[in-house]
């Protein structure tokens, strides 16, 4: 069906009036000034993260008002309040002064969707201890592999998680100094050389003066994937709650009284800055759903549970469209007002299946773990053009940019006048949420930045209206169901089973999660192909990688293609396996 480019909006016939919608003239207002001055700050001076979401809230008229809400199958549903949420996360502060742990110290969580996560997370914020969550469907690789590049002192998982995935590599991380164990069965954990974590939080007193931090000092570790190499640790400092904050209101449109779902795991950036944080920081309640994917059990959730802004991914709308539009309609959502999408691109179909199924388009945006908060987005206060990820966001300078050299230290580049020309997303940088550097990696770190400009390492261009459209990403970083995976930790793993001589691994197109993980592999000299041995090598990189990460798809190659100077011509790979034309093969080794 031929639809229209544009989705007009008009401000007036919205039922909650947006935050903003002058889009020009919000763009010329001192928008991180006025959400500076919007915050609180410590009583002695300073920003601290946890205290902003939590502590501001609850010494205030949103004391008892709900905070988090999880729900789970087969169990009643648990509410925090902000005042208990103030309360557990005191509680969880204590209990790291009194294991020694203190400002600038490393903590980890590796848990699903559970209280304890987010109490864990809000609480070390508030004793200024840096925070990394880890996504709970990581196998026992990438979980040391991040524990060790980011020499984390303290592991907060459950007694399942820590017997299936951490206790046998636990003398790879000689950093660890504690790991708190929460029972799943709610009851007290006796593993040897784990602390409890009830019995800790029940003794710990539930007041705490939250660590005087400033906003340069870091509060999280994100981990992200690139093309080479290990995960890199982008850093993130206190001061960018003050971009959690303008977004919330900017991009998400969040007024006090919204329910609101974010459907995220805490695990990846989007579940941190926009799970937890951002919602927080607006004195919303929050709906946490500690279930996978069911397409029933979601569109129950946003009638039952009235959710009035709706923060998801295309992954998940593409499940929800192929469940059918029908299903949708059984139920009914008038408190919905806002939908928004993030993480991959959004194609035109989704924005018209929200307004056809939901009755209202979806709103994509775009960040990524770096920029540490929404920058370009579709928002309530401008026309949506589908298939586009929106414009720039108050604050934020986006530009297309060409690189001068190919490959040049520091890079230089020239920005691109003319519209619909593709090139590099750019960002002008000094946005409050920007991260600070890659753990242990300043070279790398230095080569996101030509001049003042941030390299986002995505292809977009921008039309003659201002809009940004996503057109890929520049390097071998594959995006499967919204998570971002590194092919060399995959191919690392590979190379560890004993027939495997060497590993390349690409993003194979798939209309359901965007990419999936396809890797080609060589053998060693006396192993040949056969379905038993690719059965072993998958169930290998499962076992070691975690389901979420592991090859979908593993095929035999004789040998890979490799570049003179030895490299896996990943590019290669996949446009053969797409029957694509080769393009630049001259630094093939061997010839094309
Ligand atoms: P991560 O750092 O894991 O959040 O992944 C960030 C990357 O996801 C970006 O650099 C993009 O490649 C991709 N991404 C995020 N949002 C969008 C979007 N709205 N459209 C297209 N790609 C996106």
């Amino acid at each position: 069906m031929e639809r229209p480019a544009i989705i007009h909006k008009l401000a007036s016939e919205q039922r909650t009036p947006p935050h903003w919608t002058d889009f020009e003239a919000e763009r010329r207002v001192d928008v991180w000034g006025l959400a500076r001055r919007a915050l609180q700050g410590l009583p002695g001076g300073g920003l601290n993260m946890g205290f902003e979401a939590v502590d501001r809230h609850a010494g205030g008229v949103l004391r008892d008002r709900i905070a988090l809400r999880f729900v789970a199958r087969n169990t009643p549903a648990l509410d925090l309040s902000y005042g208990q949420l103030a309360q557990q996360t005191n509680r969880f502060a204590n209990v790291l002064q009194d294991l020694g742990v203190n400002k600038g110290d490393r903590l980890f969580v590796l848990a699903g969707r559970m209280p304890e996560l987010y109490v864990a997370v809000l609480g070390a914020l508030k004793n200024g201890t840096v925070v990394t969550p880890l996504f709970s469907a990581f196998g026992p690789e990438p979980i040391a592999t991040r524990i060790r590049l980011g020499a984390g002192q303290v592991l907060v998982t459950t007694d399942a998680l820590y017997r299936r995935k951490v206790k046998q590599i636990r003398e790879q991380m000689s950093s660890l100094r504690h790991v708190l164990l929460v029972a799943e069965d709610g009851g007290i954990t006796n593993e040897p050389g784990t602390l409890d974590w009830h019995t800790l939080m029940a003794l710990a007193p539930d007041t705490f003066s939250t660590v005087a931090t400033q906003p340069d000092d870091p509060a999280l570790l994100h981990f992200t994937s690139g093309t080479t190499g290990t995960p890199k640790g982008a850093l993130h400092v206190h001061g960018a709650v003050v971009t959690h904050f303008a977004t919330g209101r900017y991009a998400l449109d969040l007024h006090p009284d919204d329910r609101y779902w974010c459907t995220a795991d805490p695990g990846w950036v989007t579940g941190t800055s926009y799970g937890i944080i951002a919602p927080l920081l607006q004195g919303v309640t929050s709906l946490i759903d500690r279930e996978e994917f069911d397409a029933e059990r979601w569109y129950t959730l946003l009638e039952q549970e009235q959710i009035s802004v709706w923060y998801t991914a295309p992954t998940a709308i593409r499940m929800l469209m192929k469940a059918g539009t029908e299903l949708a309609r059984r139920h009914s959502y008038p408190a919905l007002r806002f939908v928004a999408s993030v993480g991959e691109p959004l194609n035109p179909e989704a924005v018209w299946w929200g307004q056809e199924a939901l009755g209202l388009p979806i709103h994509d945006n775009w960040w990524q773990t770096e920029t540490g908060g929404i920058m370009i987005a579709n928002t309530p206060a401008f026309d949506i053009k589908p298939g586009s990820m929106g414009r720039p966001l108050p604050g934020i300078e986006a530009f297309i940019v060409e690189h001068l050299e190919a490959e040049g230290e520091p890079p230089r580049v020239r920005i691109i006048d003319t519209p619909n020309v593709e090139g590099e997303l750019a960002l002008r940088s000094g946005w409050p949420s920007m991260f600070r550097g890659y753990l242990n990696n300043e070279a790398r770190y230095r080569q996101c930045f030509a001049g003042d400009l941030y390299l986002t390492g995505d292809l977009a261009r921008v039309d003659a209206d201002g809009y940004y459209w996503f057109v890929g990403r520049a390097d071998d970083v594959i995006k499967s169901a919204g998570h971002l995976i590194g092919p060399f930790e995959v191919e690392s793993v590979l190379m560890e089973h004993p027939a495997v001589a060497e590993a390349g691994v690409i993003g194979k197109p798939d209309a359901m999660v965007g990419e999936v993980v396809k890797a080609f592999v060589s053998l060693k000299d006396g192993y040949q192909p056969s379905e038993g041995l690719r059965m072993d090598i998958s169930a290998h990189a499962r076992k070691r990688l975690g389901a979420a990460v592991a090859p979908k798809e593993i095929a035999f190659l004789p040998s890979l293609p490799r570049t003179r100077s030895g490299k896996i011509m990943r590019r290669l790979l996949k446009a053969r396996e797409l029957g694509l034309p080769e393009g630049d093969t001259s630094t093939l080794e061997g010839g094309a």
